[in-house]
């Protein structure tokens, strides 16, 4: 049963970003508004995630780190609307099967605060901490050397970190994220708006030189920024698009935006963008693999001719 929970885990857990990204979730998950993620040796050390959210009570602590315990998923239809970012109910329980995991929280009603360390049987104890939850996951494929062999270096798996911590951190300006390696602060972004934060995560170029998108068309709507041809270098990791708030690395909606800066501009170069598009979940399919993120559109044809047409249209504001 463990080596199966391993084997699962393996799938899911592909890389310490892959525990961030989950991490991360659960945080925004529990209504935090404030994150610090601690990194040491590129998360394979360890990954610490301390939110300020709900917490959670002490007689369900051993609950959360069982696999398949909390799925919230009761049927097809929630499938299709799935609100919150977790609905495996298996993160914790693959982290636990495959890395030194403490998980220390306490509810805001709490004296005080519990831990539980390991995957199923350890014990519930207090702890110390104030109302909010840090889970500790140290030594990343301790027990699965053959998984850890597959691991880059150092700055490779750090900088895999740091783009799932800005991902998620442009899609919520409305929470405080910290980053630190090696006991080093990195990143700190306070709540503010999308503006700011996206000026702040893609970087001054970008924020001195870059064009509002705002247009909605029936059940469609587009916002945020794009990178004008200044700030538009051969940049590949510029590129952010969430779609009803998740980041997505969608082919069509990549061609939409690229097609639009050829049409206008004429360019090949990558554009920098942060845009966001919202419709009606039933009208889009988000892929439930864990580590994908592609979406599938019921209709992808007019998705393509709006974000190009809404690109097109804030670029040809300056061209003209
Ligand atoms: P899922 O998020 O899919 O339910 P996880 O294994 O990621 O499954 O988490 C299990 C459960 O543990 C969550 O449903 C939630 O109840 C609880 N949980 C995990 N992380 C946190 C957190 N940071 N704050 C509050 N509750 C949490
Ligand atoms: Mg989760």
């Amino acid at each position: 049963d463990q080596l199966i929970s391993q084997i699962a885990a393996g799938e899911v857990i592909e890389r310490p970003s892959a525990v961030v990204k989950e991490l991360l979730e659960n945080a925004l998950d529990a209504g935090a508004t404030q994150i610090t993620v601690r990194l040491e040796q590129g998360g394979v050390k360890r990954i610490a995630i301390t939110d300020n959210g709900r917490g959670i009570p002490p007689e369900q602590m051993p609950l959360a780190l069982a696999r398949h315990a909390t799925s919230k998923i009761a049927s097809l239809t929630d499938l299709e609307n799935v609100g919150t970012l977790g609905f495996r109910g298996e993160a914790l329980a693959s982290i636990a099967s495959v890395a030194q995991l403490t998980l220390t929280t306490r509810t805001a009603d709490a004296a005080h605060a519990w831990e539980i360390t390991g995957s199923q049987e350890g014990n519930v104890v207090p702890a110390s901490g104030s109302p909010g939850t840090t889970i500790d996951v140290q030594d990343l494929y301790f027990n699965t050397p053959a998984r850890r062999k597959f691991l880059k270096s150092e700055q490779t798996e750090y900088g895999h970190c740091a783009e799932v911590v800005r991902r998620i951190a442009l899609a919520r300006p409305d929470v405080t994220f910290s980053l630190t390696h090696n006991g080093k602060t990195v990143d700190h972004w306070n709540i503010g708006e999308f503006a700011k934060r996206s000026a702040h995560i893609l970087g001054d170029e970008f924020a001195n030189a870059r064009l509002p998108v705002d247009e909605s068309a029936g059940p469609l709507r587009i916002h945020g920024f794009i990178g004008l041809p200044t700030a538009s270098k051969a940049r590949a990791d510029g590129q952010y698009f969430y779609v009803n708030g998740r980041f997505v690395r969608d082919k069509l909606l990549v061609h939409a935006v690229r097609a639009a800066y050829q049409d206008v501009l004429h360019g090949d170069r990558y554009p920098s963008y942060a845009l966001a598009l919202d419709l009606d979940p039933a009208l889009v399919d988000v892929n439930v693999h864990p580590s994908k993120i592609e979406v599938r559109f019921r209709d992808s044809r007019s998705v393509h001719q709006f974000v190009f047409h809404a690109v097109s249209r804030a670029l040809a504001a300056t061209s003209a």
